[in-house]
């Protein structure tokens, strides 16, 4: 299922070395499991993420729904400009993240 979500979600190049928009985001069981964690990692007083690595994700291949949907959607915009060229609706990214929340019992 997740990965089915994220294939629906339409790829970009980020700036290198970025992760402005970086920072706590929900983690679902199967994501955790699936990036080796046993709980989702603690949240820092920066509020930067624990895998932001040197400007970059050190989980990039196993990032969870959140991290992926940034940058991507018309309503969750990068700030530098980065993205696809065609974006998804943003109707359609809350759809996405709508079923994410509705598989993992999340509210
Ligand atoms: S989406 Fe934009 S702000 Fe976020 S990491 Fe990529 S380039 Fe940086
Ligand atoms: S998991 Fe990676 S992409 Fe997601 S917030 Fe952390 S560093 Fe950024």
């Amino acid at each position: 299922m997740h990965q089915r979500l994220y294939a629906a979600i339409p790829p970009f190049e980020c700036i290198e070395g970025c992760t402005d928009c970086c920072g706590p985001v929900p983690w679902s069981a199967w994501e955790l499991k699936h990036a080796g964690l046993d709980a989702p990692p603690p949240e820092r007083a920066d509020q930067a993420c624990v895998f932001s690595l040197a400007g970059h994700c050190g989980i990039h291949d196993r990032r969870p729904l959140m991290c992926r949907l940034y940058g991507a959607v018309e309503d969750l915009r990068c700030p530098h400009g980065r993205g696809p060229l065609v974006p998804l609706p943003a109707a359609e990214g809350h759809e996405l993240v709508r079923r994410y929340k509705l598989a993992n019992g999340m509210d």
